[in-house]
């Protein structure tokens, strides 16, 4: 412990931190089959997969997410290397995924640049129903392009995404938040609007206003919800060419049969966005509470400029909240591939067999054959009451007696015949069960 931390050491528990949890077995399984069957929809559709790292530059975000957004202002986690490097956990991959992009020349390749990623975020939110301090997502980016089929294709694959999950029921909310031309003078409509009410909203959105009036549409807070139903819409002050590009997204939404609704309140948190802004979600959740969001994203076409990138790069992108999707009750699980049902309960007797387990073992991992086991017991009887209760169809058995002829029993659990096998001939053997 840092001599420096004054903190009582029998404060200390054995517990993850705040709002942080573990994913054992099948916690794990549950997402790592989602983030599989996700990964295949966007490979077939052409997207590559992308890791960035966990930590960033703080800047990073600061610059591309914006100062005045919830999740840099309140939420980011920032911590200061021995070296004087301010690094940030990342709060979400669209900036990092763009740095990428940068800083490996991919404009220089045939655009767009589709990626997919999957992974951790963190944000120090108030731990509460369906937000954590750490939680997964599921992301896609379209870099390089400017048209609207791009933005389709994103709500379409999240869309496939989620009803491949078992997710059918969904709600897809759509706005366009116009371009540097037309969203100046929404913004300011906007802010005149609020100023004139600004005895009846929050005390945030008093801030919101002088800050990012935008955000005053994103405000949850019951005692503004009247005010932002008489707000201005940010369709209404559309340029020609957003126009165009939004009419074109619900155009194509419409020829793929996807139902939508505009939400004239829809701007998203984050500062990057520009024209489409969507967010999907189940009607209701299971408990009757307000919908949260499942997957939220949007187009953010200055987002490379304002890192600094000399050259701009529209794009367009998608975040799924992994464990919101796991969380709901129409989640049908998606066994991951590596998941393999045991065939085989493998039973070692007496210190010799011990011995030789793993060189069995590894035959059974070569010829592919799953397996369970329970290397600390040793009488016959505790093994067998385990694979009974387990299920599983056959017992490999390796006794002293094995080992010396380099042989094992094969005991079928159903029909309890044995046959003795030998140890070169067992995947055969086992192949033909
Ligand atoms: P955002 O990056 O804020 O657009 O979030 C995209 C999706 O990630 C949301 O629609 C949620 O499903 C999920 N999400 C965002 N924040 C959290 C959180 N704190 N805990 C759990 N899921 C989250």
């Amino acid at each position: 412990m840092n001599p420096s931390d004054n903190r009582n050491k029998n404060d200390f528990k054995l517990q993850t931190a705040k709002g942080l949890r573990d994913l054992i077995g099948d916690d794990y399984y549950l997402l790592q089959g989602l983030v599989e069957k996700a990964s295949e929809v966007a490979i077939y559709y052409g997207f590559r997969p992308i890791a960035t790292p966990i930590l960033e530059d703080e800047r990073l975000f600061r610059q591309g997410v914006g100062q005045y957004t919830d999740i840099v202002e309140k939420e980011l986690y920032t911590l200061r290397t021995r070296g004087g490097d301010r690094l940030a956990l990342r709060p979400e991959a669209t900036a990092p995924i763009m740095r990428a992009y940068f800083e490996h020349g991919l404009q220089a390749e045939p655009q767009p640049v589709m990626f997919y990623t999957a992974g951790p975020f963190f944000r120090h939110d108030s731990p509460q129903r369906g937000r954590f301090r750490e939680f997964h997502q599921f992301d896609l980016e379209v870099i390089g392009t400017s048209k609207s089929i791009a933005d389709a294709l994103v709500i379409r694959l999240v869309l496939i995404i989620l009803k491949e999950a078992g997710l059918n029921q969904l709600a897809v909310e759509i706005n366009s938040i116009g371009d540097r031309d037309c969203r100046p003078i929404f913004r300011r409509e906007l802010a005149n609007y609020y100023r004139k009410q600004a005895r009846q909203i929050c005390a945030d959105c008093r801030e919101r206003l002088k800050t990012n009036p935008l955000r005053l549409l994103d405000c949850k807070n019951p005692k503004c919800q009247e005010v932002k139903t008489e707000a201005p819409s940010a369709i209404s002050f559309l340029c020609h060419a957003c126009k165009q590009h939004f009419k074109e997204v619900l155009e194509y939404l419409e020829a793929m049969e996807i139902s939508y609704a505009i939400n004239n309140n829809l701007v998203r948190g984050l500062d990057y966005y520009t024209r489409t802004v969507f967010e999907i979600s189940e009607p209701s959740d299971a408990a009757g509470g307000p919908a949260l969001a499942l997957a939220g994203g949007g187009r953010y076409d200055y987002l490379a400029r304002a890192l600094g990138a000399k050259k701009a790069a529209p794009a367009v992108g998608v975040a799924i909240g992994l464990e919101r999707v796991i969380q709901s009750p129409k989640f049908t699980r998606l066994t991951p591939r590596l998941l393999k049902k045991p065939k085989v309960f493998f039973i070692q007797l007496s210190l010799e067999a011990k011995m030789h387990s793993l060189q069995v073992i590894e035959i059974l991992r070569r010829a592919r054959v799953p397996l369970s086991h329970s290397l600390s017991k040793d009488s016959l009887s505790a093994q067998l009451a385990i694979a009974e209760k387990m299920k599983i169809p056959y017992t490999i058995i390796l006794g002293q007696k094995e080992v010396i002829d380099g042989t094992v029993i094969v005991r079928d659990m159903n029909t309890r015949s044995q046959a003795t096998v030998k140890l070169n001939k067992l995947a055969e053997y086992l192949e033909k069960c």
